[in-house]
C-alpha cells in the first residue's frame, strides 16, 4: 500500500471547473503538506497556480511557488503557515520553482509580510537566465544548488522532520527547479509536469532536449526515493509518478517522431506549414502555444541530426 494514497486519492479524481476549483482555504494533502490555489484560473494556469506549504507548526514551513503578486492569497499563505498557537507567519522559507509571472512574483509580498511580523525569511531559487522574457525575472536571495537539502527540523526532539532535495530540471524555463520531499516520497514538479494541461516549451528560455533530460533524472531521482505522488503547479495530485513521467516521454518523442515525418515529407516547409500537419490532432484553438512546443522540437531534431552528422 503507498505511504499516502488515501490521503492524496481524496483530493484527487476529475479536475473540477476552475470556478469550482476552491482558492479560499488550504487542503491538507498531507498531515505536512498544505495545498492553497491562487485565484488566477485561465487558458494557461488550469485551476489556478498551486502553492504548497511543507512543514508543520512545530517545524515551521517552506512555501513552494507563491503564485502572482495577489495581495489576497500571500495574505491567506501567510496565515496558513501557522504556529503551535494558531496564529500565522510561521515560515522558515520560500522557494520558487522557476520565474514564470504566475509562480515568483508573490515571493516579495510574502517575504514583506514576514518582515512586518519581525521574521527575516529568504526566497531560495534559480535566477532567471538571459533568454528569459520579461515578464519572467527573478533573483533569489539564495541560490539553490542541485542536490541541496532544505531541512525543518523541530525544537522537540523526536518530532518529525522535512527534508526537501533540489533537482535541476531546466526545460519548461531555464531556471526551472523541482523539489523531492524525502521522508513522504512526493516530488513538487512546478510547471515540469502539470496534471489536466500540456507543459509548453517556449524556446529560447524553453529546450525541448533538456526538458527530456530532466525527466530521466526525475524518473532517476523518484526511484532512488520510492516516490508515488506528483504534486504539480497545475491541477490535482498525479499518482503513479514513474509510470507519469514515462508516459510523458513517450508522449513527447511520439510528437517528435510525427513532426521529424511532417519535416522530411515537407522540407522546404516552414514552422507554420508544419504545425497544422503534426499537431492535425489538437483542437486548432491551441495551435498558437502548441506553435512555441513544435519550434522546440524542430530545433530539437536539427540538433540532433547535427550531432548524428558529426559536424
Ligand atoms: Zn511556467
Amino acid at each position: 500500500m503507498p505511504r499516502h494514497a488515501q490521503i492524496l486519492d481524496s483530493a484527487a479524481g476529475p479536475l473540477p471547473s476552475p470556478a469550482e476549483w476552491q482558492s479560499h482555504s488550504p487542503v491538507a494533502l498531507l498531515r505536512n503538506v498544505l495545498r492553497l490555489t491562487a485565484p488566477n484560473p485561465g487558458f494557461m494556469t488550469g485551476p489556478g497556480t498551486n502553492s504548497y506549504l511543507v512543514g508543520d507548526p512545530r517545524t515551521g514551513f517552506i512555501a513552494i511557488d507563491p503564485g502572482p503578486a495577489d495581495a489576497d492569497h500571500v495574505a491567506r499563505l501567510w496565515a496558513a503557515a501557522s504556529h503551535v498557537d494558531g496564529s500565522g507567519g510561521n515560515l522558515k522559507l520560500i522557494v520558487c520553482t522557476h520565474s514564470h509571472p504566475d509562480h515568483s512574483p508573490g515571493a516579495k509580498p510574502l517575504q514583506d509580510l514576514c518582515a512586518q511580523a519581525g521574521v527575516a525569511v529568504a526566497v531560495w531559487g534559480l535566477a532567471s537566465a538571459p533568454t528569459a522574457r520579461a515578464n519572467s525575472q527573478f533573483v533569489p536571495d539564495i541560490t539553490l544548488a542541485h542536490g541541496q537539502r532544505l531541512l525543518l527540523s523541530p525544537a522537540t526532539e523526536g518530532a518529525p522532520c522535512h527534508t526537501l532535495l533540489a533537482i535541476h530540471t531546466p526545460g519548461h524555463a531555464a531556471n526551472h527547479v523541482c523539489l523531492l520531499l524525502e521522508e513522504d516520497g512526493l516530488l513538487f514538479t512546478g510547471d515540469h509536469i502539470l496534471n489536466g494541461s500540456t507543459t509548453v516549451i517556449d524556446p529560447p528560455d524553453g529546450n525541448m532536449g533538456h526538458y527530456l533530460h530532466s525527466l530521466d533524472v526525475l524518473h532517476q531521482q523518484c526511484t532512488e526515493y520510492g516516490v508515488e505522488f506528483i504534486l504539480p503547479a497545475h491541477g490535482h495530485p498525479l499518482p503513479k509518478a514513474l509510470d507519469a513521467i514515462a508516459h510523458l516521454k513517450a508522449h513527447r518523442l511520439k510528437r517528435e517522431a510525427k513532426i521529424a515525418a511532417v519535416m522530411r515529407a515537407n522540407p522546404n516547409g516552414d514552422p507554420d506549414q508544419w504545425l497544422p500537419l503534426a499537431y492535425d490532432d489538437v483542437d486548432p484553438r491551441l495551435w498558437p502555444v502548441a506553435k512555441r512546443s513544435l519550434l522546440a522540437h524542430v530545433e530539437h531534431i536539427q540538433w540532433l541530426q547535427s550531432a548524428g552528422s558529426g559536424t
